[in-house]
């Protein structure tokens, strides 16, 4: 998963670009890049790790324009390579282009493969790269017609950010898996993954890129296309469950009143004896609320989460990953200590999370511990761009939910049921993937093809172009 921001029309565009990433953090933390249009070329600073340490110096002032795109990188392999960070900066023969990519590309591993066996070189291994390529080698005419000729020819998820010398484009799937919004900073425009970064530069919200839109920001004027064939709105549940911001308004949606809402038909489905309602934060903290408030429960943090520990920290090897549920999460004897628990998770994925925190809770004195998680379990595997496991990962595909509950170790189990989740996205619930709960794919996924990782390149260094 990624985090993706463009502005064009404003003298700081750099710096504007920056807050919103840091705003767009949560969206990943593998690698942070902005590139600019300084009037005559395109540049880029691009670098490992958390926005502010990508740009911990001068880096913002060697990034002079009035239009810039972003990105953060979520690690989708466990490994970080500076040549995967966005944005991609290439000159073909008709110019320089940017881009920025959230989401992925389910025929990209075939596409790439014809391309390859064309001739063609790839400096990455990322889907985003075969866009380019496409562009590259597109016979239409202008930027714009090359453009579609290549997004028509993938599939899959992408909400996009691309800078072509001093135009600004973004563009959304026609599926419209990934969020992307449009919005104003006094005369400049701005676009961004999630509404937050427009909260946090001061900017308002105009409305969604809508699903197979293709928006033009070129000398302070916006145009609006529809270029490819109509689909079946098919956003990501997964956003409002667990990924975006709680402040976010996503698919036009407040991401908080989905998780509280969420949070009290859990309560109404799965009722407990319990002394306290427990939120595992930061997540899991609306549902929480929305369960203690529907159940009358007393809602106390019992679980206290370290903002300092960077996911990179935790992330190189399983011995420090093990280590890495007490770092992050710290329990509240006081709250805790001879209480019946009903403990508020977003969602189970592989158990060992929760199996931690269940131990964790034991030790701290707890006398009960029930686990109720706010979203259904996760069956299968996601092919358009949240890093879930392999499906022979994923503690729900192995285990039904007593064998969960024992692995884990808790009290008692539920999860909410997949009606219920439907039912609080009210007469928009159809326009919804959710396909790692169901296993109902809205666009098939190609297994066995998978994108190639190329080896480990690691620096220090950013690679200004
Ligand atoms: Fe989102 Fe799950 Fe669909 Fe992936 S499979 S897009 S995570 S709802």
């Amino acid at each position: 998963m990624c985090g993706i921001v463009g502005i064009h029309g404003h003298d700081e565009a750099a710096k504007v670009a920056y807050l919103g990433l840091h705003a767009l953090q949560h969206r990943g933390q593998e690698g942070a890049g902005i590139s600019t249009w300084d009037g005559t070329r395109l540049r880029a600073w691009r670098g490992l790790g958390l926005v502010g340490d990508v740009y911990g110096g001068q880096e913002l002032d060697k990034l002079p324009g009035t239009s810039a795109i972003g990105h953060v990188r979520y690690s989708t392999s466990g490994e970080s390579s500076l040549r995967n960070v966005q944005p991609f900066v290439v000159r073909y023969r008709e110019g320089q282009v940017a881009i920025a990519h959230n989401g992925n590309l389910v025929n990209a591993a075939e596409i790439r493969g014809r391309l390859e066996a064309r001739g063609s070189i790839f400096a990455t291994s990322s889907d985003t790269e075969v866009i380019l390529h496409l562009v590259a080698t597109s016979i239409q005419g202008t930027f714009i017609n090359r453009l579609v000729d290549a997004l028509m020819q993938v599939e899959g998820a992408y909400s996009l950010v691309l800078l072509s010398e001093d135009r600004l484009v973004a563009v959304r799937d026609p599926m419209g898996f990934r969020p992307l919004v449009l919005g104003r900073l006094g005369d400049a425009w701005i676009i961004a993954s999630e509404t937050t970064a427009l909260d946090l530069v001061g900017g308002t919200v105009e409305r969604e890129v809508e699903p197979g839109e293709m928006i033009i920001i070129e000398d302070g004027r916006v145009m609006s296309l529809s270029p490819f064939p109509r689909r079946e709105r098919k956003s990501c549940v997964f956003e409002h469950v667990y990924f975006a911001r709680p402040n976010s308004d996503v698919f036009s949606r407040p991401v908080y009143d989905s998780r509280f809402g969420w949070g009290r038909r859990l309560a109404r489905s799965a009722p407990v004896e319990a002394d306290v309602a427990l939120p595992v934060p930061d997540s899991g903290t609306p549902a929480a609320l929305g369960y203690a408030f529907e159940s009358k429960l007393t809602f106390k943090q019992g679980l206290i989460r370290s903002h300092y520990v960077g996911r990179t920290f935790i992330e190189p090897s399983q011995q420090i990953r093990d280590f890495g549920v007490k770092l992050k999460l710290s329990p509240v004897r006081s709250v805790i200590e001879g209480k019946r628990l009903v403990v508020i998770d977003d969602s189970i994925v592989r158990g060992t999370t929760s199996r931690k925190i269940v131990r964790l809770l034991r030790a701290a004195g707890a006398a009960e511990v029930h686990l109720r998680i706010c979203s259904p379990p996760i069956i299968a595997s996601c092919f358009y761009g949240v890093d879930t496991p392999t499906q022979e990962e994923l503690i729900a595909h192995r285990l039904d939910i007593e064998e969960t509950r024992a692995h884990i170790g808790a009290d008692s189990l539920a999860y909410l049921p997949m009606e219920a989740l439907h039912a609080e996205l009210g007469e928009d619930s159809g326009s919804y993937c959710d396909a790692c709960f169901s296993g109902r794919y809205p666009i098939p996924p190609r297994p066995g093809v998978d994108t190639p990782q190329l080896p480990l390149f690691r620096s220090e260094e950013s690679d200004a172009v």
